[in-house]
């Protein structure tokens, strides 16, 4: 077991400063690695060093291993943590660190190549007891087996990447008519963004909602679960509206599932944070995917939990067992998390540029999560999100009432943002009553943007 003096974030943004708060709160010195675009960045300022580690560009930068691994050598950094995005769920990236004797904050290597090969993960889940959706046996390799596999299975059906990840290389077909054009899209979609065309199928749920479990485990044989999140809210498959608990779970069928992914970790001998995903419908689980990391939406579990899941990783990054047992973990009242995009409605154009007035809103019960300051300019070159604001009341009512509240006193001047989303969102009454599964959202801005 060994105690990290120091430790790199490989990464930019709000999730930069998350790790550098819960490095600071554990005495852990920290080294923030930048672009050139980002050397007037927050984490920069706020982390004890920071490196330079190449050109503006995502892939000359925070995508560069040997830079980073550079800069843990010049620094003295004993440990690396991802973020999310990036090098996250690269298993490349801590194969490398390994070899130079830096440890990864996350999971094996094997355990990311594992989960990100769709096929392989779904197989494992099978294995582990864990229900997925039902859908051919590995990989389709031509048109033929895709028409047998669907005339099986009953359309509609989905088509999806074996590399798959962001929603690409997915394609829905309704009937027998669409099966060759959506089976040749996905294919040379998934070639075009992940090198790779194989493909697999899964019947199209029609009316699901999108339910993740959080999950850690100690790497030693231990594991738990921090119950489920309902990310339903989606547009283009991207999340932009989170919550825990689901409003739709039962405390019955929480436990149900949460045992099942807490007993899995514990059987991979899986270490750290993950999540694993599932489509809900019926009161049935179907599972989809694990994330190998931490997630963008990990506030709203913390909040209701009150525990620190970045803490956590680095505990168990350091040969620690977690710090919590299953029953020291109750579900306290209900948070909500909305992603704040610099992004021009109705068509989510990005929009960066130069902040001229920021004002964070507070609080009880609100937490705002970025990386804005008065007069920083948002580069072109990375994602649009540029904060996330959780709200945390007793009860479900509570947090969105909190959450109107704080979005008025949130002051974002100088660019356009996603903001008036959240506060026409939280006019609708299927908001309120909690009444909505993956399409809602797309079908409301079809109807209402
Ligand atoms: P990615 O890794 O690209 O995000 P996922 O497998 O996690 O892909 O799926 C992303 C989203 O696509 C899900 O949240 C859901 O909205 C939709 N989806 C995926 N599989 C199905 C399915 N079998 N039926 C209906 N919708 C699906």
């Amino acid at each position: 077991m060994a105690q990290f003096d120091k430790i790199l974030i490989a990464n930019r943004g709000e999730i930069a400063l998350r790790v550098i708060r819960a490095a600071r709160e554990m005495g852990i010195k920290t080294v923030a690695v930048h672009s050139t675009a980002d050397v007037d960045a927050m984490h920069v300022r706020m982390a004890d060093e920071s490196v330079c580690i190449g050109p503006n560009a995502g892939t000359d930068s925070y995508l560069s291993i040997p830079a980073i691994i550079a800069a843990c050598e010049i620094t003295g950094a004993q440990a690396v943590h991802p973020g999310y995005g990036f090098l996250s769920e690269n298993a490349t990236f801590v194969q490398a660190l390994e070899d130079h004797e830096i440890t990864f904050i996350g999971p094996s290597a094997a355990h990311i190549r594992m989960m990100g090969d769709k096929i392989t993960a779904k197989d494992t889940a099978i294995k582990l007891g864990i229900p997925v959706v039902p859908g051919s046996e590995g990989g389709v390799p031509d048109i033929e087996s895709a028409r047998k596999t669907a005339a099986e299975m009953g359309y509609p059906v989905i088509i999806k990447a074996t590399a798959g990840g962001g929603g690409r290389g997915m394609k829905v077909a309704e009937t027998e008519a669409d099966i060759d054009t959506a089976f040749s899209t996905a294919r040379s979609e998934a070639k075009a963004a992940f090198g790779n065309d194989e493909v697999y199928m899964e019947k199209y749920l029609q009316k699901p909602r999108h339910i993740e479990v959080q999950v850690f485990g100690d790497g030693q044989g231990g594991g738990v679960h921090l119950a489920e999140r309902d990310c339903s809210l989606q547009r283009r498959h991207q999340k932009v509206f989170e919550e825990a608990p689901g409003p739709s779970i039962t405390p019955e069928n929480r436990e149900k599932i949460g045992s099942i992914c807490a007993n899995a970790v514990a059987e991979m001998g899986y270490s750290g944070a993950g999540t694993i995903e599932f489509l809900y419908e019926d009161g049935e689980f179907y599972f989809i995917e694990m994330n190998t990391r931490l997630q963008v939406e990990h506030p709203v579990t913390e909040a209701i939990f009150g525990v620190d899941l970045v803490r956590e990783q680095i505990l168990v990054a350091e040969g620690n067992t977690l710090s919590f047992a299953q029953s020291d973990l109750e579900v306290n009242g209900h948070a909500i998390e909305v992603r704040l995009n610099a992004e021009r409605l109705p068509n989510f154009i990005p929009c960066p540029g130069k902040i001229t007035q920021y004002h964070a809103p507070g609080g009880l019960g609100v937490r705002m999560d970025s990386a804005l300051y008065d007069g920083y300019s948002i580069p072109p070159y990375y994602d649009s999100l540029i904060g996330k604001l959780i709200v945390h009341g007793r009860d479900r009512p509570e947090a969105l009432a909190r959450l109107s509240r704080a979005l008025g006193e949130l002051i974002i001047d100088g660019i356009e943002t996603t903001v008036p989303l959240f506060d026409k969102l939280l006019a609708e009454a299927d908001i309120h009553s909690g009444d909505y599964n993956i399409h809602w959202l797309e079908r409301w801005l079809d109807e209402n943007m």
